[in-house]
C-alpha cells in the first residue's frame, strides 16, 4: 500500500527530525529510514560535534542480533567496523559472597524435561547432592569458562543450538558506522548545535529548533536523543523524571580503556567492589573498564583507586566521570516528541540494558509510526509497552542487589535491607517457596536470567516444585549428567573466540595495530 500522503497538509507527518547523533540517534535515523525510506518523510538528524556523545555503552544482550539483522546489516562487517567481540555471558565476581562467582549466561539451561522448567530438574538433584553449579549447565557459559565460541548450530539436537550470543563493540564506531549506512538511506546529517526550541502556540507541539546560526529546522515530529539532558522532552516540554535511586543509587562511573592482555574473553565481568561493581568488556582493539558506584557511600578518588588496582592492561586514557541517576522520563512520547536513548531514562548498565532499550523505543516507534495526526492511543500504547519493559528491566537489575551475600560493607548491608518494588518483591515471594519463575509479556529477561541470578546468589527457594516429585530420580540425574558433559565436551572443541572472528572475517586489521 502507498503510504504517501497525497497532498501536504497540516496533519501530516512527513517531516522527521532526530536530535542528537549518538547510539539512539544513528539507531533511529537507521531504522526509519530503512522503513519508510525518503519517499514516505524526509529525516534529518541535527548533531553537534562540539558536544559529543557519551561514547561509552559497549556491551550488549541477543536482541540487538535481530536489529541488526533487520537493518539488513552484514554481521562480520559490523563487527570488523565496530571491533565487536562476541558475548556469551556475564561473570559476576563476588555478588553473593565475596569470593563466588557465577555466570548469567545467554540462551538456555540444559533441557526441560515434560515441560517441568529445568532450573526444576537442577533444584532437585542439588538437594540430592546430585548437581554442579547451575552455570555448568549452559553451553553459553560452558563456552565463556573455556574462552572459545561458535555460533548457535542449526541441528537442534546437538548441545551447540543452546549456545545464545550478543556482542560487545565500540559504541563510538557503532554510531559512525550506522551513520554511513544511515546517510546512504537519504537521511539528512545537519551539524550544529541547537539553541532554542519553539513551541506551537495552540497545540504545545515543538514546532522547530534553531541552531546557534539561526538555521531553523521544522518538523512534524522529533525524536529527542540529545542524552541525559533532555533538550526537548525534559528542557523544553518538562515532561518530568521519575526518579529511581532508592533503589539503585549508583550515580557516578569511572571509565577507563586498557590494552588486551592474554586471551579474548567472550563475555562481560562484572566484579562486585565495596559500593558498587567494575565492568570488564573485551573488545579486538582494547578493554573497556567502568566502576560504577554510589557517591553516598564511596568518591572519586577511591573508586580511581579501586578501579586503577582491579585493571588487567595498560591504562590507554585517563579515568573519564560520568554522573547519572536512575530513573526513566514520565512520558517517553509527550506531545510530538519520542526520547529515545539516554533522553528517556537510564538504568545503571549491569546488565547491559541501554541500547536494547534504544532499539525496542524505535521498533515500537516504527510499529506505531502516525502516518498523519497522532493518535493518542498509539502514544498511550508506545508509553505503557516502554513502561512495562523499563520497569522489568529495573527490577531485574534491583534484584542483584537485594540478594546479595555480602557483609563486608555499609552498601551492601543496605542493599540487603531495602524495601524493593512491589512487582519486584511479588517474583521475589514466588521464587522463595518453590522457586517459581513467571515472566511477563514485556519481560527481556526470562526463566532461565532470573534462575541464573538467584540460584548464583544462592538464593535457596524453600523447596523445588512438586512437579519434580512424579519423577524418577535416576532419570533426572542422568539426564543433568549428559548435559554437563555434553556442554564441556563441546565448548573444550570450539575454536578459541579470537581464531573464530579471525576465521569468519569479522576481525578487523586495524585491531591488530595500537588502539584508536
Ligand atoms: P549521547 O551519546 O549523549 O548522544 C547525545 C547526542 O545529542 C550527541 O550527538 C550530542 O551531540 C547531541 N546533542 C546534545 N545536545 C545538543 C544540542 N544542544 N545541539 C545539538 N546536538 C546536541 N549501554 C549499553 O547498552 N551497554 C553498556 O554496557 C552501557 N554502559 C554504559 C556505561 C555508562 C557509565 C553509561 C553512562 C552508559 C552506558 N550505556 C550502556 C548506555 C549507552 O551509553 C547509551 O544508551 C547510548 O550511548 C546512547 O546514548 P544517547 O545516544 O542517548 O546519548
Amino acid at each position: 500500500m502507498d503510504r504517501r500522503p497525497t497532498s501536504r497538509d497540516a496533519d501530516a507527518v512527513t517531516r522527521v527530525v532526530i536530535v542528537g547523533g549518538g547510539t539512539a540517534g544513528w539507531m533511529a535515523a537507521t531504522a526509519l529510514s530503512r522503513f519508510f525510506g525518503s519517499s514516505t518523510c524526509s529525516i534529518t538528524l541535527v548533531e553537534s560535534d562540539a558536544i559529543g556523545t557519551v561514547g561509552v555503552g559497549e556491551a550488549t544482550i541477543p536482541p540487538i542480533v535481530g536489529f541488526n539483522s533487520m537493518m539488513g546489516i552484514p554481521e562480520e562487517e559490523f563487527m570488523r567496523e565496530t571491533r565487536a567481540t562476541y558475548k556469551t555471558a556475564i561473570e559476576f565476581v563476588g555478588w553473593g559472597s565475596p569470593n563466588s562467582r557465577y555466570m548469567h549466561p545467554f540462551g538456555a539451561f540444559g533441557q526441560d524435561f515434560h515441560g517441568i522448567p529445568f532450573h526444576q530438574l537442577w533444584y532437585s538433584a542439588r538437594s540430592r547432592q546430585k548437581s554442579g553449579q547451575f552455570d555448568e549447565y549452559s553451553m553459553s557459559a560452558a563456552a565463556a569458562r573455556a574462552g572459545r565460541f561458535a555460533k548457535p548450530g542449526r541441528n537442534e539436537q546437538t548441545p551447540l543450538a543452546h549456545i545464545g550470543y550478543a556482542f560487545h563493540f565500540d559504541a563510538t564506531l557503532y554510531a559512525a558506522y550506522l551513520r554511513r549506512r544511515a546517510e546512504h538511506q537519504g537521511v539528512k546529517r545537519q551539524e550544529g548545535r541547537i539553541v532554542k526550541v519553539h513551541r506551537n502556540g495552540e497545540s504545545g507541539d515543538v514546532a522547530s529548533v534553531e541552531l546557534e546560526d539561526g538555521t531553523g529546522i521544522d518538523g512534524d515530529i522529533f525524536l529527542d536523543c540529545s542524552g541525559f539532558r533532555g533538550l526537548l522532552i525534559e528542557e523544553a516540554l518538562e515532561t518530568g523524571y521519575e526518579d529511581w535511586s532508592q533503589w539503585l543509587p549508583m550515580d557516578r562511573a569511572l571509565a577507563m580503556p586498557t590494552s588486551n592482555v592474554g586471551a579474548l574473553h567472550p563475555h562481560t565481568r562484572a566484579t562486585a567492589h565495596a559500593a558498587g561493581w567494575q565492568w570488564r568488556i573485551p573488545l579486538q582493539h582494547r578493554t573497556g573498564n567502568g566502576h560504577v558506584f554510589c557517591s553516598s557511600y564511596m568518591d572519586a578518588d577511591e573508586a580511581e583507586r579501586i578501579l586503577m588496582e582491579n585493571v588487567d592492561g595498560e591504562a590507554l586514557a585517563e579515568p573519564r566521570l560520568l554522573k547519572f541517576s536512575t530513573g526513566m522520563r514520565k512520558k517517553a512520547w509527550n506531545h510530538n516528541v519520542i526520547s529515545l536513548g539516554l533522553s528517556s531514562g537510564f538504568i545503571e548498565p549491569l546488565e547491559s540494558t541501554s541500547i536494547h532499550l534504544i532499539q525496542q523505543g524505535v521498533l515500537r516507534f516504527v510499529a506505531l509510526f502516525p502516518e498523519r495526526r497522532i493518535n493518542p492511543a498509539e502514544r498511550d500504547e508506545y508509553n505503557a509497552n516502554l513502561r512495562q519493559t523499563y520497569e522489568y528491566v529495573r527490577d531485574f537489575v534491583i534484584m542483584h542487589y537485594k540478594a546479595n551475600r555480602r557483609e563486608d560493607s555499609e552498601f551492601w548491608r543496605a542493599m540487603q535491607a531495602m524495601e524493593v518494588p512491589d512487582s519486584l518483591q511479588h517474583r521475589l515471594d514466588l521464587w522463595q517457596v518453590h522457586g517459581r519463575i513467571f515472566p511477563k509479556e514485556a519481560d527481556i529477561f526470562v526463566t532461565p536470567s532470573w534462575a541464573a541470578v538467584l540460584f548464583g546468589q544462592e538464593v535457596w527457594p524453600e523447596r523445588p516444585d512438586q512437579v519434580v516429585d512424579g519423577l524418577v530420580v535416576e532419570h533426572v540425574d542422568k539426564a543433568l549428567d549428559d548435559i554437563h558433559t555434553a556442554y564441556r565436551g563441546t565448548a573444550a572443541r570450539l575454536p578459541t573466540h579470537e581464531e573464530y572472528l579471525r576465521k569468519i572475517g569479522a576481525w578487523s586489521d586495524r585491531a591488530d595495530a595500537r588502539p584508536d
